[in-house]
């Protein structure tokens, strides 16, 4: 009878002192780990600058050859419309649409190619259509 009741009072003390346990080391997980993620997100900045946008080449919609269709907004890209081509993967956006994207992701919207550093080396063929 006694052993009963000393179990009855054991038994919750016992859960109760797990779950603090388990509360503490969430708290101390959570408390230790955004910090590194904070410190170490802000390094990450890998998109294009805008001198290197600048050097990447520019067509009208009218030199599109396959699919005039901007990935990023999802809309046609117009004859009279100003689009960006990727060099490599040769994907067409809008200038302002790829522009936007390439600011923040050096990577190609629709297939994800890398863009190569070394295409943004300054050429003097850089032809105006006008
Ligand atoms: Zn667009
Ligand atoms: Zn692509």
């Amino acid at each position: 009878m006694l052993d009963a009741v000393l179990l009855a009072l054991f038994l919750p003390c016992l859960g109760m002192s797990a779950i603090f346990i388990v509360y503490i080391c969430l708290l101390w997980y959570a408390t230790a780990h955004p910090t590194t993620g904070i410190i170490i997100k802000p390094v990450i900045n890998t998109g294009l600058s805008p001198s290197q946008l600048q050097n990447l080449p520019t067509l009208t919609g009218k030199d599109l050859v396959a699919a005039p269709e901007c990935a990023v907004c999802l809309d046609d890209i117009s004859e009279e419309q100003s689009a960006r081509v990727i060099p490599g993967c040769n994907h067409a956006f809008h200038l302002e649409c790829a522009d936007t994207w390439l600011s923040k992701h050096p990577l190609c919207p629709v297939c994800r190619a890398k863009l190569d550093p070394k295409l943004f080396i300054d050429s003097p063929q850089n032809q105006n259509p006008c």
